[in-house]
């Protein structure tokens, strides 16, 4: 994701609270009350530009989105979208996904989306990796029990890594497609990066896994 310098960013997250949740860590075990009914929470983590959520909050008004992405540069155009669109079942949270379980408690959310994931290929970066087994871990502590991960990408080596990452914590890989597009897999919103790879012809590799606990 380009970074661009946007030194207004931090006021415009600042004006609106109602999408870029302020404090997040003081909603933790309440995050029905931040939308007001009980609806399941979906987390996105390392949103981007947020078209994925916007997407899925329009196609799943039963379902609470809240998008994690840490640059602030990158979110304030998910919070434009969002202020045009209106959503009540998406927020956004500026922040990075090691704070997770700050946020978040046990049973606080049912599905964690991960989509186009830094794929930190040098070996000396592994911990990086949003799939990387302390985030595993991390994700392991704020789901429901059989609570799941749904992971896109079109990075090969990635996918590789994260299936073996998935399968040696114990997950069971109930869903591996390894082309998304050319699959009978129903009701796809695309994301920003999932747009721009196959547009270039790169196939998109998608998997589901679940908690087994
Ligand atoms: N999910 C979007 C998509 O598919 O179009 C964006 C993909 S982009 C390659 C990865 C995003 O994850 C970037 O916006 C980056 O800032 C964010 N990100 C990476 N590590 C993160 C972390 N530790 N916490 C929060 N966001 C993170």
């Amino acid at each position: 994701m380009r970074l661009r310098n946007k030194p207004w960013a931090k006021d415009r997250i600042a004006e609106n609270p109602q999408y870029v949740v302020a404090n997040p860590e003081s909603h933790k075990g309440n995050w029905s009350k931040v939308f007001g009914n009980d609806n399941p929470i979906h987390i996105e983590v390392g949103t981007g530009k947020g078209q994925f959520l916007v997407g899925m909050a329009k196609q799943n008004p039963n379902v609470n989105y809240i998008g994690i992405e840490l640059f602030e540069s990158i979110i304030v155009v998910a919070l434009d979208r969002l202020i045009e669109e209106k959503l009540p079942n998406l927020k956004l949270l500026n922040v990075d996904a090691a704070t997770l379980n700050d946020i978040f408690g046990k049973n606080d959310v049912e599905r964690v989306y991960l989509n186009f994931s830094d794929p930190w290929p040098k070996n000396r970066h592994a911990k990086r990796r949003l799939t990387y087994k302390t985030f595993l871990k991390r994700y392991e502590d704020l789901l429901v029990d059989g609570g799941e991960i749904h992971f896109k990408t079109d990075n090969q080596g990635l996918f590789e890594y994260s299936l073996t990452s998935f399968s040696e914590y114990g997950l069971l890989l109930k869903y591996v497609s390894l082309d998304l597009h050319k699959s009978d897999f129903e009701g796809n919103v695309m994301t920003e990066y999932e747009e721009k790879f196959s547009n270039a012809g790169q196939r998109i590799y998608r998997c589901e896994v679940k908690y087994l606990n």
